[in-house]
Protein backbone atom coordinates (compact mmCIF):
# COMPACT_ATOMS: atom_id res chain seq x y z
CA UNK A 1 0.00 0.00 0.00
CA UNK A 2 1.37 3.34 -0.78
CA UNK A 3 2.19 5.31 2.67
CA UNK A 4 3.50 8.45 1.13
CA UNK A 5 1.12 11.51 -0.65
CA UNK A 6 4.73 12.00 -2.12
CA UNK A 7 4.90 9.03 -4.31
CA UNK A 8 1.11 9.46 -4.92
CA UNK A 9 0.68 11.20 -9.02
CA UNK A 10 -1.03 14.42 -7.25
CA UNK A 11 0.07 17.28 -8.65
CA UNK A 12 2.64 19.78 -7.26
CA UNK A 13 -0.41 22.64 -5.96
CA UNK A 14 -1.71 19.71 -3.89
CA UNK A 15 1.28 18.43 -2.19
CA UNK A 16 2.51 21.41 -1.02
CA UNK A 17 -1.13 22.17 0.94
CA UNK A 18 -0.82 18.79 2.34
CA UNK A 19 2.62 19.62 3.03
CA UNK A 20 1.57 22.74 5.19
CA UNK A 21 -1.34 21.02 6.60
CA UNK A 22 1.33 18.71 8.06
CA UNK A 23 -0.74 15.76 6.65
CA UNK A 24 2.76 13.41 6.56
CA UNK A 25 0.63 10.34 6.08
CA UNK A 26 -2.36 8.93 4.02
CA UNK A 27 -4.89 7.68 6.27
CA UNK A 28 -5.64 3.97 5.28
CA UNK A 29 -8.94 4.79 3.13
CA UNK A 30 -6.50 7.63 1.43
CA UNK A 31 -3.97 5.51 1.36
CA UNK A 32 -6.01 2.78 -0.99
CA UNK A 33 -8.48 5.19 -2.87
CA UNK A 34 -6.57 7.60 -4.11
CA UNK A 35 -4.78 5.39 -6.52
CA UNK A 36 -8.07 3.96 -7.83
CA UNK A 37 -9.41 7.20 -8.11
CA UNK A 38 -6.09 9.02 -9.90
CA UNK A 39 -7.09 6.14 -12.50
CA UNK A 40 -10.33 6.59 -12.81
CA UNK A 41 -11.63 4.02 -11.42
CA UNK A 42 -15.58 4.03 -9.85
CA UNK A 43 -15.64 3.42 -6.05
CA UNK A 44 -17.85 1.49 -3.44
CA UNK A 45 -16.12 2.68 0.17
CA UNK A 46 -16.84 2.11 3.20
CA UNK A 47 -15.92 4.57 5.97
CA UNK A 48 -17.25 6.93 8.38
CA UNK A 49 -16.54 10.43 9.25
CA UNK A 50 -13.27 11.08 10.46
CA UNK A 51 -11.11 8.34 8.48
CA UNK A 52 -10.04 11.06 6.47
CA UNK A 53 -12.29 9.91 3.86
CA UNK A 54 -12.98 13.77 2.44
CA UNK A 55 -9.17 14.49 1.09
CA UNK A 56 -9.79 10.68 -0.09
CA UNK A 57 -12.37 11.69 -2.71
CA UNK A 58 -11.63 15.79 -2.69
CA UNK A 59 -7.19 15.29 -3.72
CA UNK A 60 -8.19 13.40 -6.58
CA UNK A 61 -10.93 15.46 -8.41
CA UNK A 62 -9.73 18.31 -7.67
CA UNK A 63 -6.10 17.04 -8.80
CA UNK A 64 -8.39 16.02 -12.11
CA UNK A 65 -10.00 20.00 -12.43
CA UNK A 66 -5.93 21.04 -11.98
CA UNK A 67 -4.63 19.31 -14.74
CA UNK A 68 -7.80 19.14 -17.00
CA UNK A 69 -9.35 22.98 -17.01
CA UNK A 70 -12.30 23.63 -19.01
CA UNK A 71 -14.51 27.06 -19.38
CA UNK A 72 -17.02 26.92 -16.68
CA UNK A 73 -20.95 26.61 -18.46
CA UNK A 74 -23.59 28.66 -17.02
CA UNK A 75 -25.67 26.40 -14.29
CA UNK A 76 -23.40 23.24 -14.94
CA UNK A 77 -20.89 21.60 -12.60
CA UNK A 78 -18.21 18.91 -13.39
CA UNK A 79 -18.22 17.49 -9.83
CA UNK A 80 -21.10 17.00 -7.66
CA UNK A 81 -21.04 16.02 -4.29
CA UNK A 82 -24.43 14.53 -2.30
CA UNK A 83 -24.42 14.63 1.49
CA UNK A 84 -27.23 13.84 3.35
CA UNK A 85 -27.10 17.33 5.58
CA UNK A 86 -26.09 20.69 5.74
CA UNK A 87 -23.33 20.39 8.11
CA UNK A 88 -22.05 17.60 5.68
CA UNK A 89 -22.24 19.73 3.02
CA UNK A 90 -20.35 22.30 4.53
CA UNK A 91 -17.89 20.02 5.68
CA UNK A 92 -17.09 18.78 2.52
CA UNK A 93 -17.35 22.48 1.07
CA UNK A 94 -14.58 23.64 3.52
CA UNK A 95 -12.16 20.68 2.77
CA UNK A 96 -12.65 20.89 -0.71
CA UNK A 97 -11.44 24.87 -0.13
CA UNK A 98 -8.65 23.69 1.80
CA UNK A 99 -6.95 21.12 -0.30
CA UNK A 100 -7.72 22.79 -3.42
CA UNK A 101 -6.64 26.14 -1.81
CA UNK A 102 -3.40 26.39 -4.28
CA UNK A 103 -5.69 25.41 -7.34
CA UNK A 104 -7.71 27.25 -9.65
CA UNK A 105 -11.40 26.44 -9.49
CA UNK A 106 -14.43 27.36 -8.20
CA UNK A 107 -17.50 26.17 -5.89
CA UNK A 108 -20.41 26.20 -4.42
CA UNK A 109 -23.10 24.83 -1.81
CA UNK A 110 -26.72 24.18 -1.99
CA UNK A 111 -28.53 23.46 0.60
CA UNK A 112 -32.29 23.54 2.26
CA UNK A 113 -33.50 25.80 5.24
CA UNK A 114 -32.24 29.37 3.68
CA UNK A 115 -33.48 31.72 1.14
CA UNK A 116 -32.55 29.74 -2.64
CA UNK A 117 -31.64 33.34 -4.24
CA UNK A 118 -27.66 33.06 -3.55
CA UNK A 119 -27.73 29.70 -3.98
CA UNK A 120 -29.29 30.45 -7.50
CA UNK A 121 -26.94 33.65 -8.16
CA UNK A 122 -23.79 31.04 -7.23
CA UNK A 123 -25.02 28.40 -9.77
CA UNK A 124 -25.36 31.36 -12.92
CA UNK A 125 -22.14 31.24 -14.20
CA UNK A 126 -21.70 27.84 -13.15
CA UNK A 127 -19.02 25.96 -10.80
CA UNK A 128 -16.82 23.22 -10.95
CA UNK A 129 -17.77 21.45 -8.01
CA UNK A 130 -21.23 21.32 -6.71
CA UNK A 131 -21.66 20.25 -3.07
CA UNK A 132 -25.77 19.57 -2.44
CA UNK A 133 -28.20 18.22 -0.24
CA UNK A 134 -30.62 16.05 -2.07
CA UNK A 135 -34.34 17.63 -1.67
CA UNK A 136 -32.71 21.71 -2.62
CA UNK A 137 -30.75 20.16 -5.40
CA UNK A 138 -33.82 18.83 -7.12
CA UNK A 139 -36.08 21.97 -6.31
CA UNK A 140 -33.78 23.83 -7.73
CA UNK A 141 -33.52 21.65 -10.55
CA UNK A 142 -36.81 21.59 -11.29
CA UNK A 143 -36.86 25.80 -11.32
CA UNK A 144 -34.24 24.94 -14.16
CA UNK A 145 -31.64 27.02 -12.14
CA UNK A 146 -28.78 23.71 -12.20
CA UNK A 147 -28.11 21.76 -14.78
CA UNK A 148 -26.73 18.43 -14.66
CA UNK A 149 -25.59 17.39 -18.06
CA UNK A 150 -22.43 17.92 -17.83
CA UNK A 151 -21.13 16.49 -14.52
CA UNK A 152 -17.71 13.83 -14.57
CA UNK A 153 -17.66 12.97 -11.29
CA UNK A 154 -20.11 11.99 -8.42
CA UNK A 155 -19.65 11.67 -4.90
CA UNK A 156 -22.44 9.94 -3.03
CA UNK A 157 -21.29 10.89 0.57
CA UNK A 158 -22.70 9.34 3.58
CA UNK A 159 -25.10 7.08 1.40
CA UNK A 160 -26.19 4.90 4.70
CA UNK A 161 -27.01 8.37 6.00
CA UNK A 162 -28.76 9.28 2.98
CA UNK A 163 -31.33 6.57 3.16
CA UNK A 164 -32.09 5.95 6.60
CA UNK A 165 -33.19 9.92 6.12
CA UNK A 166 -35.69 8.65 3.18
CA UNK A 167 -33.59 10.18 0.88
CA UNK A 168 -33.46 7.17 -1.68
CA UNK A 169 -36.05 8.55 -4.18
CA UNK A 170 -34.25 11.49 -4.41
CA UNK A 171 -31.21 9.90 -4.73
CA UNK A 172 -32.63 7.81 -7.32
CA UNK A 173 -34.16 10.89 -9.57
CA UNK A 174 -31.07 12.79 -9.48
CA UNK A 175 -28.68 9.71 -10.18
CA UNK A 176 -30.78 8.96 -13.31
CA UNK A 177 -30.24 12.33 -15.12
CA UNK A 178 -26.64 12.01 -14.79
CA UNK A 179 -24.90 11.42 -17.73
CA UNK A 180 -23.41 7.85 -18.79
CA UNK A 181 -19.99 8.86 -18.85
CA UNK A 182 -18.52 9.73 -15.72
CA UNK A 183 -16.47 8.68 -12.10
CA UNK A 184 -18.69 7.62 -9.38
CA UNK A 185 -17.88 7.21 -5.74
CA UNK A 186 -20.06 6.13 -3.30
CA UNK A 187 -19.17 6.40 0.42
CA UNK A 188 -20.95 5.01 3.49
CA UNK A 189 -20.42 3.69 6.92
CA UNK A 190 -21.77 0.00 6.55
CA UNK A 191 -22.54 -1.58 3.53
CA UNK A 192 -26.36 -2.36 4.18
CA UNK A 193 -28.08 -4.73 1.23
CA UNK A 194 -29.95 -1.96 0.21
CA UNK A 195 -26.77 0.39 -0.58
CA UNK A 196 -24.81 -2.87 -2.31
CA UNK A 197 -28.00 -2.77 -4.44
CA UNK A 198 -27.74 0.88 -4.80
CA UNK A 199 -23.99 0.79 -6.16
CA UNK A 200 -24.55 -2.14 -8.27
CA UNK A 201 -27.04 -0.27 -10.08
CA UNK A 202 -25.05 2.72 -10.40
CA UNK A 203 -21.27 2.09 -10.07
CA UNK A 204 -19.46 -0.02 -13.03
CA UNK A 205 -16.90 -2.28 -11.85
CA UNK A 206 -16.18 -0.30 -8.96
CA UNK A 207 -13.00 -0.67 -6.84
CA UNK A 208 -14.15 -1.56 -3.33
CA UNK A 209 -12.23 -0.11 -0.13
CA UNK A 210 -13.27 -0.75 3.50
CA UNK A 211 -12.06 0.46 6.82
CA UNK A 212 -13.64 -1.07 9.30
CA UNK A 213 -14.56 1.85 11.71
CA UNK A 214 -14.83 -0.72 15.06
CA UNK A 215 -10.64 -1.46 14.91
CA UNK A 216 -10.05 2.50 14.05
CA UNK A 217 -12.36 3.78 17.09
CA UNK A 218 -11.37 1.24 19.55
CA UNK A 219 -7.74 1.64 19.52
CA UNK A 220 -8.13 5.74 20.42
CA UNK A 221 -11.47 6.25 21.90
CA UNK A 222 -12.13 4.82 25.29
CA UNK A 223 -15.77 3.32 25.61
CA UNK A 224 -18.01 3.43 28.72
CA UNK A 225 -21.31 2.63 29.97
CA UNK A 226 -23.14 3.52 32.98
CA UNK A 227 -26.28 2.17 33.90
CA UNK A 228 -28.01 4.79 35.75
CA UNK A 229 -31.87 6.08 36.05
CA UNK A 230 -33.23 8.71 33.94
CA UNK A 231 -33.54 10.51 37.05
CA UNK A 232 -29.64 10.67 37.95
CA UNK A 233 -28.67 11.39 34.63
CA UNK A 234 -27.82 14.93 35.13
CA UNK A 235 -26.23 14.26 37.90
CA UNK A 236 -24.11 12.08 36.68
CA UNK A 237 -23.40 14.45 33.04
CA UNK A 238 -22.11 16.79 36.11
CA UNK A 239 -19.86 15.13 37.55
CA UNK A 240 -18.20 13.72 34.23
CA UNK A 241 -18.22 17.59 33.24
CA UNK A 242 -16.04 18.35 36.22
CA UNK A 243 -13.78 15.63 36.06
CA UNK A 244 -13.21 16.29 31.78
CA UNK A 245 -12.22 20.03 33.16
CA UNK A 246 -9.53 18.57 35.34
CA UNK A 247 -8.57 16.26 32.54
CA UNK A 248 -5.48 16.48 30.42
CA UNK A 249 -6.79 16.12 27.18
CA UNK A 250 -9.18 18.74 25.27
CA UNK A 251 -12.13 19.55 28.12
CA UNK A 252 -14.40 20.09 24.81
CA UNK A 253 -17.66 17.81 25.25
CA UNK A 254 -20.44 16.69 22.91
CA UNK A 255 -23.74 15.60 24.49
CA UNK A 256 -25.78 13.76 22.35
CA UNK A 257 -29.75 13.23 22.85
CA UNK A 258 -32.18 12.03 20.45
CA UNK A 259 -34.97 14.43 20.49
CA UNK A 260 -34.49 18.59 20.04
CA UNK A 261 -36.23 19.08 23.16
CA UNK A 262 -34.39 16.58 25.19
CA UNK A 263 -31.23 18.80 24.12
CA UNK A 264 -32.91 22.19 25.01
CA UNK A 265 -33.51 20.90 28.32
CA UNK A 266 -30.53 19.63 28.89
CA UNK A 267 -28.01 22.95 27.78
CA UNK A 268 -30.64 25.05 29.86
CA UNK A 269 -30.17 22.62 32.86
CA UNK A 270 -26.06 22.67 32.30
CA UNK A 271 -26.34 26.11 32.02
CA UNK A 272 -28.82 26.86 35.63
CA UNK A 273 -25.78 24.72 37.09
CA UNK A 274 -22.67 27.17 35.79
CA UNK A 275 -21.80 24.90 32.91
CA UNK A 276 -21.84 26.82 29.72
CA UNK A 277 -23.15 25.12 26.95
CA UNK A 278 -25.73 25.57 23.74
CA UNK A 279 -27.96 23.02 22.01
CA UNK A 280 -27.31 22.49 18.53
CA UNK A 281 -30.58 20.83 16.52
CA UNK A 282 -32.97 20.91 13.61
CA UNK A 283 -34.87 24.45 15.54
CA UNK A 284 -32.51 26.05 15.09
CA UNK A 285 -31.56 28.47 12.28
CA UNK A 286 -28.78 27.61 10.52
CA UNK A 287 -26.69 31.02 11.41
CA UNK A 288 -27.70 30.15 14.73
CA UNK A 289 -25.78 26.33 14.77
CA UNK A 290 -22.73 27.44 12.61
CA UNK A 291 -22.38 30.41 15.24
CA UNK A 292 -22.83 27.73 17.93
CA UNK A 293 -20.36 25.37 16.72
CA UNK A 294 -17.99 28.45 16.30
CA UNK A 295 -17.97 29.38 19.36
CA UNK A 296 -17.54 25.53 20.50
CA UNK A 297 -14.58 25.28 18.26
CA UNK A 298 -12.86 28.15 19.90
CA UNK A 299 -13.63 26.62 23.34
CA UNK A 300 -15.57 29.63 24.42
CA UNK A 301 -18.62 27.45 24.83
CA UNK A 302 -16.97 23.82 26.17
CA UNK A 303 -20.37 21.85 25.71
CA UNK A 304 -22.40 20.97 22.87
CA UNK A 305 -25.45 19.12 23.13
CA UNK A 306 -26.70 17.63 19.99
CA UNK A 307 -29.07 15.70 18.01
CA UNK A 308 -28.11 13.15 16.10
CA UNK A 309 -28.87 14.70 12.88
CA UNK A 310 -27.08 17.96 14.03
CA UNK A 311 -24.02 16.64 14.46
CA UNK A 312 -23.42 15.02 11.54
CA UNK A 313 -20.71 16.48 9.95
CA UNK A 314 -19.32 18.51 12.45
CA UNK A 315 -15.72 18.41 12.36
CA UNK A 316 -13.94 19.37 15.55
CA UNK A 317 -10.47 18.01 15.83
CA UNK A 318 -10.58 18.00 19.61
CA UNK A 319 -13.42 16.53 21.39
CA UNK A 320 -12.02 14.92 24.71
CA UNK A 321 -15.34 13.59 25.83
CA UNK A 322 -18.81 12.33 24.31
CA UNK A 323 -21.64 11.50 26.28
CA UNK A 324 -24.49 10.05 25.16
CA UNK A 325 -26.77 11.36 27.53
CA UNK A 326 -29.54 8.76 25.84
CA UNK A 327 -29.03 5.71 23.67
CA UNK A 328 -29.24 5.90 19.98
CA UNK A 329 -32.12 3.41 18.82
CA UNK A 330 -29.56 2.80 15.63
CA UNK A 331 -26.70 0.78 16.73
CA UNK A 332 -24.90 2.42 13.86
CA UNK A 333 -25.34 6.04 15.47
CA UNK A 334 -23.52 4.98 18.18
CA UNK A 335 -20.50 4.62 15.94
CA UNK A 336 -21.24 7.71 14.17
CA UNK A 337 -21.47 9.88 17.82
CA UNK A 338 -18.43 8.09 19.17
CA UNK A 339 -16.22 8.79 16.45
CA UNK A 340 -16.69 12.45 16.82
CA UNK A 341 -14.03 12.20 19.63
CA UNK A 342 -10.78 10.33 18.99
CA UNK A 343 -10.64 12.40 15.97
CA UNK A 344 -7.72 12.79 13.79
CA UNK A 345 -4.93 10.57 16.32
CA UNK A 346 -6.20 12.23 19.74
CA UNK A 347 -7.59 10.25 22.03
CA UNK A 348 -11.04 10.53 23.35
CA UNK A 349 -13.81 9.11 25.91
CA UNK A 350 -17.14 8.00 25.12
CA UNK A 351 -19.35 7.68 28.10
CA UNK A 352 -23.04 6.43 27.50
CA UNK A 353 -26.15 6.31 30.22
CA UNK A 354 -28.58 3.48 29.97
CA UNK A 355 -31.41 3.86 31.56
CA UNK A 356 -34.29 1.17 31.86
CA UNK A 357 -36.10 1.86 28.93
CA UNK A 358 -32.81 1.47 26.63
CA UNK A 359 -31.19 -1.82 27.52
CA UNK A 360 -32.34 -3.23 24.38
CA UNK A 361 -30.78 -0.41 22.50
CA UNK A 362 -27.49 -1.23 24.48
CA UNK A 363 -27.88 -5.43 23.63
CA UNK A 364 -28.25 -4.00 19.91
CA UNK A 365 -25.57 -1.72 20.24
CA UNK A 366 -23.11 -4.07 21.34
CA UNK A 367 -24.54 -6.67 18.78
CA UNK A 368 -23.55 -4.14 16.47
CA UNK A 369 -19.65 -3.21 17.63
CA UNK A 370 -19.62 -7.10 18.79
CA UNK A 371 -18.19 -5.62 21.57
CA UNK A 372 -18.97 -5.31 25.39
CA UNK A 373 -18.90 -1.53 26.16
CA UNK A 374 -16.54 -1.39 29.61
CA UNK A 375 -18.61 -0.74 32.76
CA UNK A 376 -17.96 2.37 34.32
CA UNK A 377 -20.04 1.58 38.36
CA UNK A 378 -17.54 3.01 40.28
CA UNK A 379 -19.97 6.35 40.84
CA UNK A 380 -23.01 7.48 43.23
CA UNK A 381 -25.60 7.05 40.40
CA UNK A 382 -24.70 3.33 39.69
CA UNK A 383 -27.80 1.46 39.50
CA UNK A 384 -27.12 -2.36 40.12
CA UNK A 385 -30.79 -3.14 39.74
CA UNK A 386 -30.89 -2.07 35.94
CA UNK A 387 -27.53 -4.07 35.88
CA UNK A 388 -28.58 -7.19 37.13
CA UNK A 389 -32.12 -6.29 34.69
CA UNK A 390 -29.55 -6.38 31.87
CA UNK A 391 -27.74 -9.44 32.92
CA UNK A 392 -30.93 -11.77 33.20
CA UNK A 393 -32.27 -10.43 29.80
CA UNK A 394 -35.16 -8.45 30.79
CA UNK A 395 -36.75 -6.85 28.35
CA UNK A 396 -38.32 -3.14 28.44
CA UNK A 397 -41.46 -2.03 27.29
CA UNK A 398 -41.40 0.66 23.79
CA UNK A 399 -39.73 3.88 24.92
CA UNK A 400 -41.73 6.92 23.87
CA UNK A 401 -39.84 9.25 21.58
CA UNK A 402 -41.01 12.14 20.07
CA UNK A 403 -44.71 11.29 20.46
CA UNK A 404 -44.22 8.18 18.99
CA UNK A 405 -43.49 4.79 20.15
CA UNK A 406 -39.84 2.88 18.91
CA UNK A 407 -39.36 -0.61 19.06
CA UNK A 408 -36.43 -2.09 19.83
CA UNK A 409 -34.02 -1.74 16.89
CA UNK A 410 -35.57 1.61 16.50
CA UNK A 411 -36.59 1.25 12.78
CA UNK A 412 -39.77 2.81 13.78
CA UNK A 413 -38.78 6.29 13.14
CA UNK A 414 -37.26 6.06 10.18
CA UNK A 415 -39.58 6.41 7.50
CA UNK A 416 -40.58 9.81 6.44
CA UNK A 417 -39.71 11.96 9.17
CA UNK A 418 -36.20 11.86 8.99
CA UNK A 419 -33.82 11.24 11.52
CA UNK A 420 -34.54 12.29 15.21
CA UNK A 421 -35.52 15.53 14.17
CA UNK A 422 -38.98 14.36 14.75
CA UNK A 423 -40.60 17.56 13.32
CA UNK A 424 -42.89 15.33 10.60
CA UNK A 425 -41.43 16.82 7.40
CA UNK A 426 -40.53 14.70 4.76
CA UNK A 427 -36.98 16.34 3.89
CA UNK A 428 -34.78 15.84 6.52
CA UNK A 429 -32.41 18.09 5.19
CA UNK A 430 -33.94 20.57 7.08
CA UNK A 431 -32.55 18.46 10.55
P1 LIG B 1 -12.84 13.21 7.49
O1 LIG B 1 -12.96 11.74 7.74
O2 LIG B 1 -12.69 13.52 6.06
O3 LIG B 1 -13.96 13.95 8.16
O4 LIG B 1 -11.45 13.72 8.18
C1 LIG B 1 -11.24 13.66 9.55
C2 LIG B 1 -10.16 14.63 10.01
O5 LIG B 1 -8.86 14.13 9.71
C3 LIG B 1 -10.22 16.00 9.40
O6 LIG B 1 -10.09 16.92 10.44
C4 LIG B 1 -9.03 16.09 8.47
O7 LIG B 1 -8.53 17.40 8.42
C5 LIG B 1 -8.05 15.14 9.12
N1 LIG B 1 -7.19 14.44 8.15
C6 LIG B 1 -7.56 13.92 6.97
N2 LIG B 1 -6.54 13.29 6.36
C7 LIG B 1 -5.47 13.42 7.18
C8 LIG B 1 -4.10 12.97 7.11
N3 LIG B 1 -3.63 12.26 6.07
N4 LIG B 1 -3.28 13.31 8.13
C9 LIG B 1 -3.75 14.02 9.19
N5 LIG B 1 -5.02 14.46 9.32
C10 LIG B 1 -5.88 14.17 8.34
Amino acid sequence: MISTFEVMALAAPLKQVLNELEYTTPSPVQAQAIPFLLEGRDLLGCAQTGTGKTASFALPILNSIHNNPRALHPKRCRCLVLAPTRELAIQVGKSFSTYGQKIRFRQTLIYGGVGQTPQVSAMRPGVDVLVATPGRLLDLIEQRHVDLTAVEFLVLDEVDRMLDMGFLRDVKRILAILPQNKQSLFFSATLAPNIVELAKTFLRDPARVSITPEVTTAERIEQRLCFVDRGNKMYLLEQLLDEQAKAETSKLTIVFNRTKHGANKIAKALTAAGYESEAIHGNKSQAQREKALARFKQGLVPVLVATDVAARGVDVKDVGLVVNYDLPNEPEAYVHRIGRTGRAGANGMAVSFCAEDEIDFLRDIEKTIKNVIPRLSDHPWHSESLKQKYISGYKPPAVKQGGRSVQKGGRGNRRGGGFSNGNGSSRAHSA
